[in-house]
């Protein structure tokens, strides 16, 4: 049993209104939650028969939509015992079919249907007459079945119905006249009673089924454009030699089997095929590959970070976001000059897109002389995406990393290609994203490290593998350390060390990063308590914190209790957020990082300037610290612009009463430089790289002797 909730705010006009669905065709159940949780209900679907009453009583429906033909089960029957059950009488049965005749109709009534409605479904109308049966269910409970009975009865006849004889003669009408001709007429024949065209169609029917004793139809079309109705005949001959014909207008049966279609093969927010489509047009190309002896290429795009982007600005900007890569995709996959062969309009039929959900999209290039011709249009992904895109006043770059598999070079069937393509992908994403990677024999290997690693952190995690390493930080004026930066180290038994730009992003994306942040605390509160009982108590310790570590829950409540566990004075904690957080949920994170500073601790913003707040927005959020990202301090001394950013976020970081750190300081130019503009303290291999706690305190007790010294330049990989 499927259960799924309307949450949008149309929930808040119509009341939520349970609908249980009992149907074995999942696409019911997909096309159901589609259209009946935006407006509002609550869609549970069954998909077996000897559930249907189980679920019955335990979703409490207002309305019952109920399949008449599922397996194991007659609709009728379950519809006469759910009108058993304690609640059965109150509620709403409709019964869905794809019979058309008027005894299951019948059967329905004497069943205790409330109402009938035939498959395909008018998925548009749905929720409307869902909630229309169940208002009048419920106001009404005195309406007469047997006007129901008509109505629905009325509803199943035909629009029109008429009897020809072998020539073509109309005999009778019998019901009807779609096209308002009248039974005055001198003689009636086919011709002037049905379109020229189809008269000729209706005469061949005719042929086919005096020969073959059998009913024929046929669909016709009338009008052109938005006024264009389409009928549906079946003539059936009769023992006497005469046809009966039933003309049936199917206009909007059309419609929403387009419909249908399209929410099948479409992607609702991009309107780019989906998976299914893609996979149907691969196959296509491929068959297509094997008889002309040309190449199909897979082009795996998945958008680099993107869940950043979600987390951090919404989903509705992630969402707007997506569209407008979908575009870029689009047009920039169009152009002709990138498949070899053919001509420009087969050339446009040779590429695919589609999304297969999330940020993850696929293009297929089909009728390829070269798999070089594939590198060509991922370079043109590339360049396509690479001009920013705004969104709600946010302007930012998002990158593809892309990853290509070949038929028949890496592979002949579908899904080994699929998996191929996206293990190149991976491949493109570990090597430094913004890429693109052919699959190669390597790549399944790569990609398994991946998983490796995945629960080698898993495992690393939960028995606590992970130290801290302590940075200085030196006040810029008297050289004295009076804080420290605690870093993460994992150690693995065979790798080495793991550099945390690994690691912390895998953590982030698989959501272990929780855990990992909570230990990362309790361990900085343990070192503060140990360094508070000797003698080294004046020390600041800032810990790193993840966007997605802050934005849990009860994040702000624990890193509370663990500082009153272990006792530490709140003022010489320090959380380092970065800008990423501020552009989340703004309210809410101005009352978390009230809450922490009311508490006393201090906030600081990391990697400042690499994000996309400015320094006025800034002025809403209650912070102490900025710390001036590596970047610029990196050439401030021989960049002239750097230098002015770093001037400029120093002053004015100044007006705003925040203090500045400058990270990643190597060279005595850019302390003095620093220094010389006011910067509070300083961070940087010149003074010393991270250390263990030990290497740190021994650090401190030479303290009286340190001096500017550099040191080696050397990252922990
Ligand atoms: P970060 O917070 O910006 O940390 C500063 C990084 O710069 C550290 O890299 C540090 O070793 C490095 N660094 C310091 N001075 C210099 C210098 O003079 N030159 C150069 N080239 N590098 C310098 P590390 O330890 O590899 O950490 C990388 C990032 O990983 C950190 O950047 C932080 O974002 C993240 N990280 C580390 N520990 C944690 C943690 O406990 N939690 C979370 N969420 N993230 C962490
Ligand atoms: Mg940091
Ligand atoms: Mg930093």
């Amino acid at each position: 049993m499927a259960m799924a909730r309307g949450m949008t705010s149309s929930a808040a006009v119509l009341p939520r209104l349970r609908v249980l669905i009992a149907d074995d065709d999942p696409m019911i159940g997909i096309l159901a939650t589609e259209t009946l949780i935006p407006a509002g209900f609550e869609a549970t679907v069954v998909g077996e028969g000897h559930a249907v009453l189980a679920a019955f009583d335990q979703v409490l429906p207002d309305i019952v939509l109920l399949d008449v033909e599922m397996p194991e089960a007659d609709g009728f029957a379950l519809c006469e015992q759910i009108r058993k059950r304690p609640r059965g009488g109150q509620v709403p049965i409709v019964m869905v079919t794809g019979r058309n005749d008027t005894a299951s109709i019948e059967r329905a009534y004497q069943a205790g249907a409330t109402d009938f409605i035939n498959k395909p479904i008018l998925w548009a109308v749905l929720p409307h007459r869902i909630a229309y049966l169940i208002r009048a269910h419920r106001n009404a409970h005195a309406l007469r079945q047997s006007e129901q009975k008509n109505r629905a009865l009325l509803q199943a006849l035909p629009d029109w119905t008429f009897v020809s004889d072998a020539r073509g003669i109309v005999l009778e009408h019998l019901s009807g006249d779609a096209h308002g001709r009248s039974n005055d007429a001198a003689v009636q024949t086919l011709e002037n009673t049905l379109p020229a065209d189809t008269a000729r169609k209706a005469r061949e029917c005719m042929q086919t089924a005096a020969g073959t004793a059998s009913a024929q139809s046929f669909e016709f079309d009338v009008g052109s454009g938005d006024a264009q109705q389409s009928f549906e005949t079946r003539l059936q001959p009769q023992p006497d030699g005469t046809f009966l014909f039933i003309v049936r207008n199917i206009t909007e049966r059309r419609r929403t089997d387009a419909r249908i279609q399209y929410l099948a093969y479409y992607d609702t927010l991009t309107a780019l095929p989906n998976r299914q489509l893609f996979v149907r047009e691969l196959r296509r190309a491929i068959r297509a590959a094997k008889r002309t002896g040309s190449r199909v290429a897979i082009l795996f795009v998945d958008l680099d970070r993107f869940k950043r982007i979600n987390d951090t600005l919404g989903h509705a900007v992630g969402d707007a976001l997506l569209q407008s890569v979908a575009r870029r995709l689009d047009t920039c996959v169009r152009p002709q000059d990138f498949v070899a062969r053919g001509t420009p309009d087969r050339e446009s039929a040779n590429v695919r897109i589609a999304r297969l959900g999330g940020d993850e999209f696929v293009i297929l290039v089909a009728d390829l002389d070269d798999p070089q011709q594939a590198a060509m249009v991922a370079t043109r992904v590339r360049h396509a995406l690479a001009e920013p895109f705004t969104s709600d006043g946010h302007q930012f770059v998002v990158t593809p990393s892309i990853g290509i598999s070949v038929f028949p070079d890496h592979g002949t069937e579908i899904e080994d290609l699929l998996v191929k393509a996206d293990m190149a992908m991976y491949e493109a994403k570990d090597q430094g994203r913004n890429r693109h990677n052919f699959y190669r024999e390597t790549t399944s290997g790569r990609s398994l490290e991946r998983l490796d690693l995945e629960s080698d952190l898993r495992s690393a995690i939960a028995t606590s593998e992970f130290t801290l390493h302590y940075q200085p930080k030196v006040d810029a004026q008297t050289g004295a350390i009076d804080g420290v930066e605690g870093l993460l180290r994992w150690y693995h038994r065979t790798r080495g060390w793991i550099s945390p730009s690994i690691f912390i992003p895998l953590a982030e994306e698989t959501g272990m990063i929780g855990p990992l942040g909570d230990q990362v605390i309790r361990a900085a509160c343990m070192q503060l308590r140990s360094w508070a009982s000797r003698g080294l108590g004046h020390l600041c310790v800032s810990v790193n914190v993840s966007t997605r570590q802050f934005a849990r829950e009860d994040f702000v409540e624990s890193v509370l209790r663990t500082v009153r566990e272990y006792e530490i004075m709140p003022q010489r904690l320090e959380l380092e957020i970065t800008e990423s957080l501020l552009m989340r949920n703004i309210e809410e994170v101005i009352t978390e990082l009230t809450r922490l500073r009311r508490a006393g601790l201090k906030i600081s913003i990391d990697d400042f300037g690499t994000g996309y707040s400015s320094l006025g927005y800034l002025r809403q959020f209650p912070v102490d610290t900025l710390k001036i990202d590596r970047s610029f301090v990196k050439d401030l001394h021989v960049s002239s612009d750097d230098a002015a950013i770093c001037a400029a976020i120093i002053a004015m970081a100044r007006e705003l009463n925040l203090t500045t750190v400058a990270e990643g300081v190597e060279v005595i130019e850019q302390l003095e430089f620093l220094r010389d503009h006011g910067c509070s303290q300083i961070q940087g291999f010149l003074f010393s790289k991270p250390l263990p706690a030990a290497q740190l305190e021994e650090l401190l007790r030479d303290g009286a002797n340190l001096t500017i010294k550099p040191c080696s330049v050397e990252a922990i990989t």
